[in-house]
């Protein structure tokens, strides 16, 4: 399982969610360069240990656990995943 990121994310890349995750799953940081070319934050599945702490971290409710993710938004896990398998 993992944590993911949807739809209320896009546009607001708000990134408490970035220093409360304690293994650095979510990219990109305020520091990558890719920040500004991306629309939403993203989780990556290989990392997230599942401890749930970015949840409350997100002001705008956009993060949920994979088999929580709203019908609408079931296309952000693969949108998260995707990111990483880019990133290698
Ligand atoms: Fe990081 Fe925990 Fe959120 Fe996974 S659930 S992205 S490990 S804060």
């Amino acid at each position: 399982m993992t944590f993911v990121i949807t739809e209320r994310c896009v546009g607001i890349k708000d990134t408490s969610c970035v220093e409360s995750c304690p293994v650095d799953a979510i990219k990109p940081t305020l520091d990558d360069e890719e920040f500004d070319d991306v629309d939403h934050l993203f989780i990556d599945p290989a990392t997230c240990i599942d401890c749930g702490a970015c949840v409350p971290a997100c002001p705008s409710d956009a993060i949920f656990a994979e088999a929580d993710v709203p019908d609408q938004w079931k296309h952000y896990i693969a949108k998260n995943a995707g990111y990483f398998a880019k990133a290698c």
